[in-house]
Formats: C-alpha cells, structure tokens, sequence
C-alpha cells in the first residue's frame, strides 16, 4: 500500500524560494572585491537569482550545462548557486588556489560553458581563456563601472549588465530531484581530480542534516560566517543551511586575514561560523596578539584536517568559544560525523568530556559508516581497534562524475554498496568515530603504524611552534619511522631536543620522531591543508640519523 502525502521532488529552488517568504527581511552581508560592504536581503537575493537564471536561459544555457565560478563567498556566489541550480543547470565551483593549468584542465573536464569569476581572479582567466575551448563567455562579478577590459579574453561579460537583461518573473522549473545541480572537484593530491556530482536531493538533505542541533545547530537567530569557501565544498552546506533556517549570512569576500574577520564578526554580529584549522591560527593569533574577546561568536564547525586539541581548549577556555570538530569529504557533500557530547557524557568530568570532544564524532542521521580490516572484515567499535572507513547514505557519491576511476565502492554480502573514504579510524562503543591518519600518511613502522595526526597535534601544543606536520621516512630496519617538521612561531626559539623531549610521557616509546627538522613555513594546499605530498618531495633526499 502506498502513502497518501504529496509527492513535492526535493530542490533547492525550494529554499531560496522559502528565505523570501519566510525571511524575507533577513540580510545577507559581503565584504566585496570592490572594497566596501554589501547588504541586501533574502528577498533581494532570490530576485536578483530569478534575473540571473533569466538572462542564462536567453543566453542558451541548458539543463545539465556546466557553469563554473571562480569566486569568493560573497552575494553574487549564492546567487549564482541558486540560479544555475534552480534553472536546471550546474554549478560548478572553481579552487583559485589550484596552478592555472589544473583549473584549465577541470574546465575541459567538466565542459563548462560559461566560467563567472571575481575579478581578482582576472590573471587566471587570462591565463587559461585560450586554453579552454568549450567555454563561450566569462562572466566578470563587478560592478559595471569597474567592468575590466583585457584583450586575452574573447566575450568578456559583466555580470551586472548580464544580470539587467533578465526578468524577475523568472519561475522555477519543477526538475527532478535526483538531477544534478552542483559539480566539486576534489583536490587530487594522488592523480587528477575527480568530480562530486551533487543532486538536487542529495544538497537539501544535507542542508537539513547540517542543520540539526548535534550538527551545526542552525536556527534564525544565528549569524553565520562561513569562513570555509564556497568552492571547498559548496561552504560544507551553509549556503542552503541558513536561508532553510532563516540564519543572517555574513560573507567576508577576498579578506581573510584574522584582522579582517574579526572586524566582521563583531560588527555584524557573528553566532556561528566554519572553516579548516589554519584559518582559525590567523584569526586566533590576531585576538590573541591585541587582547581582544568575542562579543556574540559562539560556536564554529572545525574540520577539514584534525582539529588540534590546543585550538578546542583555547577556542572554549580563552574566548567562550564552543568548537565543534567535524570530519567530512567533498564525496560526502561533505558532512559525515561532527562531535557533541550526548546526554550520558554530561556527568563525565571535564577531562574526559574533552577527549570525547577531540575525536572527529558522532555520525548525523543518513549516514551509517564501519570500519573493515585490509580483508573486508568488519572491525569492532571498541575505540583503539582501527580499520578502514566506509560510508554510505543519501549525500554520498556512487560514482564521480564520467564515470572516472571506475567503481569507487565496495560491496557487503548483501551487495549493498560502501564508499571506501581513505581514512583509517577508530570507532567507541557510543559510535564517535575518529580518525587516524589517511591512509597515505600513516607511518607504518617495524609493522604498527603511527598516526601522523598525533604527533602534529602535541607539536602544535608547544608554544613556540606556529605548526608542524609529521611524514613517515624511509628506515632500513623498521621501513619507516617518523619526522617531525616544524615552523617555529615568528621570534620563537626553540630546539630538536627541547622539542623530543616534550613528547616524552604523552606518547609509546616507539612513536618518537627520529629527528626534528625547521622549516620556515609548512606548505599548505589549496584547502588550507597541509601539502604532504610536497613535504616528501622536500625531503626525499634527507636520510634520518637512525638510518
Ligand atoms: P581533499 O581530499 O580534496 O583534501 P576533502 O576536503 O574532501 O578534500 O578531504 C577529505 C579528507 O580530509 C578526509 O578523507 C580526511 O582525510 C580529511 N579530513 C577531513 N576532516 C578531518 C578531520 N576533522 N580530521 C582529520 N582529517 C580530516
């Protein structure tokens, strides 16, 4: 027998949609790369998005086109998220990070047709325009008086001009719901990147996971800050968290220095916000540095590479700033676990709540996750046994995008179908989950392996280390054992041995690094996370004094 409730496809057209009725009057502020503040509502939001799928739609976009965008968080990047998704269309965000010669080769990749683009970004575009064949215009995101001109871009548009052009009577198609409405490319630290083809079903459910209270717990009183881009994964979701919710939108655009970002948070009022731990030291540093606190910053989403235990303290203790540590991939849309402590832990003593509070979490509902020996077995969840990490749910990829690399799942004997994350974790009996290392970094030495991510976190905790990355050495005896690689804070002095030495009773014996070496900054990748891969390049030469 089947239910009697209306059948209503699940579209983000349907968010946008609910913002302007709901919350009609409920801002959406930028910092813009003209240079001053932008504030507008939802209402204007969803109208200027309706003129924006307007004017696509006379320019010949179709459904299923790409339209890629190279942009900051700011207003113009959620309308276009809104309008290209809504249309039909797919949005698809750029990482300016990434060499201009990725970002060409994920244009051709994908087949965008129209690329739009803030024009800091203008060196890339003329930088690549020629080399992308499949694009037919570049969308300049400026005010029209600021309009650039260059003569290494053919069909250069302004996204003002574009956007007059349009009618705001636009209505939004009723699409099903498993279509696809948003492309990410992981950043393809091993190989090519490949593409996370998000649907219309799977970014509301999200959206509304992401909303629960043990996840980001988003609510109309909220004043969101996404500091995490919307090209590393659509800001993990907030850009249709917040209008579902009602929340205010702050978007600090190009600046985001700590300096900046504070001013932000204080002058509009900031609740909530997210981003990757090193996001978090420049920010940090700069209230740190002018003894400055929070007035309204609450709680923000920490993840992307482990949070260390210093910033939670420092974060809760020094500023009344709860962190919540969230572990995810773009495969995932990206939200997987996120860590709270649950009703029973409540009476737990501070100590014990904060090492609950360090593991990457708890699952939110849609997600089931196990972890499997190297044979498939399942492991048991007893907090020290780890294994590989696979997920599955509603916001997970089954494939990526052309059918790139094949099947990417593994099978149970049920034949259902389990994506194989490349972390390896551990899981406690009350289901938090956390990680040990990627599998590519865990060092693997005399046959037990040692978590990278340890190590890093108890360096980050010494006060003369500004950051530190751990990298598995070759070792004729043991095959590999650990180097630490620290960037000392700016002035700071401090040695290998004092270094060792502070190690010493938090670690097994066998887990001690080999040697330090100083370096003056760790090289970061285009998510802000540590780029180990180089660091082994950096390296390859070096022989440890063990050898
Ligand atoms: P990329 O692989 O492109 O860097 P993702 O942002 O999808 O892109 O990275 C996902 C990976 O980041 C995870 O598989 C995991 O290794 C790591 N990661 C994410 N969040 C955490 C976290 N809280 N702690 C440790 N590692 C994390």
């Amino acid at each position: 027998m089947q239910g009697l409730m209306m059948d209503m496809p699940l579209l983000i057209s349907s968010i946008l949609q609910h913002a302007d009725r709901h919350f009609g009057d409920t801002e959406i502020v930028s910092r813009r790369v003209e240079g001053d503040i932008h504030r507008y509502t939802y209402s204007q939001c969803h109208q200027r998005a309706r003129r924006v799928a307007d004017a696509l739609t006379r320019l010949g976009v179709h459904n299923g086109d790409r339209i890629a965008t190279l942009a900051w968080n700011g207003y113009r990047h959620m309308e276009l998220y809104y309008a290209v998704g809504g249309m039909g269309a797919v949005a698809h965000t750029i990482n300016p990070r990434l060499h201009p010669d990725q970002i060409a080769w994920i244009v051709n990749h994908a087949g965008d047709s129209y690329l739009a683009f803030d024009t800091t970004f203008l060196p890339i575009i003329e930088a690549i325009a020629a080399k992308c064949p499949t694009v037919k215009g570049w969308i300049a995101m400026i005010d029209a008086d600021k309009h650039p001109v260059s003569d290494k871009i053919p069909n250069l548009i302004n996204y003002e001009t574009l956007l007059s052009g349009g009618n705001d009577d636009f209505q939004w198609p009723e699409l099903d719901e498993r279509s696809a409405v948003a492309l990410c490319y992981t950043s393809g630290t091993t190989g090519n990147p490949k593409g996370a083809m998000y649907s219309h079903r799977s970014t509301v459910l999200h959206a509304y996971a992401a909303a629960l209270p043990d996840a980001m717990g988003a609510s109309s009183r909220d004043s969101i800050l996404p500091v995490v881009p919307m090209f590393h994964v659509n800001a993990w979701g907030l850009p249709y968290t917040a209008p579902m919710v009602g929340a205010k939108m702050v978007f600090p655009g190009p600046a985001l220095d700590g300096k900046s970002l504070y001013e932000l948070f204080e002058t509009e009022g900031v609740t909530f916000s997210a981003g990757v731990p090193t996001v978090w030291l420049g920010l940090l540093q700069h209230v740190k540095q002018h003894d400055l606190k929070f007035s309204t910053f609450k709680r923000t989403v920490i993840g992307g590479s482990a949070c260390p235990p210093a910033m939670i303290r420092t974060f809760n203790d020094d500023y009344g700033v709860e962190v919540v540590h969230a572990w995810g991939m773009t495969e995932l849309s990206p939200l997987g676990t996120l860590s709270k402590l649950a009703g029973k832990h409540q009476k737990l003593s501070p100590a014990a709540q904060q090492k609950i509070l360090e593991k990457q979490g708890h699952v939110i509902y849609g997600i089931d996750m196990k972890i499997v020996g190297d044979d498939g077995q399942d492991l048991p969840w007893d907090g020290t046994t780890f294994g590989n990490l696979l997920v599955r749910g509603p916001w997970v990829i089954k494939e990526y995008f052309k059918g790139e690399g094949g099947d990417p799942l593994v099978y149970d004997k049920e034949g259902r179908g389990w994506f194989p994350t490349g972390d390896v974790a551990t899981i406690d009996a009350d289901g938090y989950m956390q990680i040990t290392d990627r599998s590519k970094d865990v060092i693997k030495s005399g046959g037990e392996w040692i978590s990278s991510i340890d190590l890093e976190n108890l360096a980050i905790a010494h006060p003369a280390v500004a950051n530190a990355a751990v990298i598995g050495v070759a070792h004729p005896k043991w095959d590999e054992r650990p180097l630490l690689i620290v960037a000392r804070k700016p002035g700071a002095e401090v040695t290998r041995e004092e270094l060792l030495k502070f190690y010493e009773g938090k670690i097994a014996k066998f887990w001690m690094p080999d040697d330090v070496q100083f370096v003056d900054a760790i090289p970061l990748g285009a998510t802000g996370k540590i780029l180990k891969t180089r660091l082994r390049e950096q390296f390859k030469d070096y022989t440890l004094p063990t050898a």
